[in-house]
């Protein structure tokens, strides 16, 4: 089906009455910025919404307004349509997402991973848009509905956690003016930066010492992995630590960082980072995830070691593309 515009998924969600809402797993500040700044919009606007994650809200998140009303698993339908945000694809939406249990009501997808695979029945997806976050504003903008408060905390939460502070090569003048009109509609941009980004429990930050031990760098590609035994040491809780990987690909010899996460399950988590101009977003679609040209991630089979060995490889040829003929 073709591309509906912002202004039709404006018109659908307008029509319709009972909204289930979901995000992605391991939610992160856009997943569950999204996810409760379009709850705010659309109870505004007299809906009945649910919202729905399958994994707990990080602690780093729980101050925004709305969180307590995330539910872990969807009630009884029926729904009138079904929204699906900051998700490149059904997997992503973890084991609530029973699409036989959804009465056959539409799904909208709102999203922003240059890998989505267009899954619903219409499909928003905007890869030039630093969050999910900017493409609910520009979606209450199409719907020509105000933003109050709570949203506009939530919303920036989305786009201050996504783009790490506004540092990222997707930062525009479209993102700052978005960002800009959030402050006017009430949000806090120094509360809500210092909340979400100047957070890490002290079990996560004990955990890099042995990660960084484990350090290893081949050519301009540079990794380390993070085991259950390591976590089980410093008593850290299960999830993955975008900042970790973040730091790695701060060494200027680093033009590609890679941080392999041993699951309880034992699948391997892998999180992905590349310089601008590079582009790791294929290289994890192909492994069966998706993500960003510089921030993408994948979900595959153990043991660690084995998957090192299978994707270094992999990340090496993204930086010699003449090599892979
Ligand atoms: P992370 O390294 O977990 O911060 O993720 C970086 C980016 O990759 C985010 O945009 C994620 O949405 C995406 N991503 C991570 N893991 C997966 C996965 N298993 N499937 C699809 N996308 C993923
Ligand atoms: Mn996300
Ligand atoms: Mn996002």
């Amino acid at each position: 089906m073709p591309s509906p515009s912002l202004s039709e998924i404006a018109g659908v969600l307008a029509a319709s009455r009972r909204i289930l809402m979901f995000t992605h797993v391991s939610p992160d500040g856009d997943a569950i910025g999204s996810l409760l700044g379009l709850g705010w919009l659309l109870r505004e606007q007299g809906k009945d919404v649910t919202m729905v994650d399958a994994d707990p809200v990080p602690p780093e998140l729980l101050f925004l307004p709305g969180v307590e009303r995330i539910a872990n698993q969807p009630p009884e339908g029926p729904w009138d349509v079904i929204v699906a945000l900051d998700a490149s694809d059904i997997p992503r939406l973890g084991s609530p997402f029973q699409p036989a249990r959804l009465n056959g009501a539409p799904l909208i997808t709102i999203d922003h991973h240059v890998t989505n695979l267009r899954f619903g029945a219409y499909n928003w997806v905007d890869p030039s848009a630093a969050a999910t976050a900017q493409i609910i504003v520009h979606l209450a903008d199409a719907w020509g509905i105000p933003i109050t408060k709570p949203a506009a905390i939530c919303l920036l939460a989305g786009l201050v956690t996504d783009t790490r502070g506004f540092r990222t090569s997707n930062v525009t003048i479209d993102v700052l003016a978005t960002a800009m009109r959030l402050m006017e509609s009430g949000a806090d941009l120094a509360e809500i930066s210092e909340r979400t980004l100047n957070y890490k429990p002290l079990a996560a930050i004990r955990l890099w010492g042995p990660a960084l031990e484990q350090l290893q760098v081949r050519g301009p590609v540079i990794w380390t992995h993070v085991t259950r035994a390591m976590r089980e040491q410093v008593q850290a809780p299960d999830g993955s630590d975008s900042g970790l990987v973040s730091f790695l690909l701060e060494a200027p010899e680093a033009s590609i960082a890679a941080v392999f996460t041993e699951k309880p399950n034992g699948r391997v988590e892998v999180s992905l980072r590349a310089r601008p101009g590079l582009n790791i977003a294929d290289v994890a679609l192909a492994l069966g995830g998706g993500g960003h040209p510089q921030a993408a991630g994948c979900s595959v089979d153990g043991p660690l070691a084995e998957a090192e060995v299978r994707i270094i490889p992999l990340l090496l040829a993204v930086l010699e593309p003449e090599g892979r003929s």
